[in-house]
């Protein structure tokens, strides 16, 4: 597919999910790295949106649940090119009731190009990678060109 560039500002716009038994994890890390992480404009499904700035006091603007659309609403602002990184940790050893809009917001993650931490280990080098607060360019597909091709 024909790419094209999409530039992400020096402030990226970062969503946060993660399932029950991750929640401790993120809000961990989150806790960590609150001094970038408070350079940047934070999003998250609703229960983590939440709990995140009730624990440490980010600004956070949040969604509705992940189980109820939550997911997918992070999903549909990956696809408008609103959101730059993707922080989710999602829960590897145990099924939850909306496993589809799961591997959805992964899919659309990789087809639009941006950066995903599925882990501690991921988010760490992501957050320490110099491009975290630097313009970056990324390739992402040329949906114009995507729909000539398909009309
Ligand atoms: P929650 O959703 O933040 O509302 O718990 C997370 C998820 O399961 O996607």
């Amino acid at each position: 597919m024909k790419k094209t560039t999409r530039t992400l500002s020096a402030h990226k716009h970062v969503a946060l999910v993660a399932h029950d038994n991750c929640k401790s994890e993120l809000l961990r890390w989150v806790k960590e790295n609150k001094e970038i992480l408070q350079q940047h404009f934070l999003y998250a499904t609703g229960t983590t949106g939440s709990m995140l700035s009730k624990e440490t006091g980010l600004a956070i603007k949040s969604k509705i649940s992940g189980p109820m659309g939550g997911d997918q609403q992070i999903g549909a602002m990956i696809a408008e090119c609103k959101i730059d990184v993707l922080i989710f940790f999602w829960d590897p050893l145990n099924s939850v009731p909306h496993d589809p809009d799961v591997k959805a917001l992964l899919r659309i993650a990789s087809v639009w190009n941006i950066p995903v931490a599925t882990n501690r280990a991921s988010a760490k080098f992501i957050f320490h990678s110099p491009l975290i607060n630097e313009e970056v360019d990324i390739e992402i597909p040329d949906y114009q060109d995507y729909l000539a091709d398909r009309t």
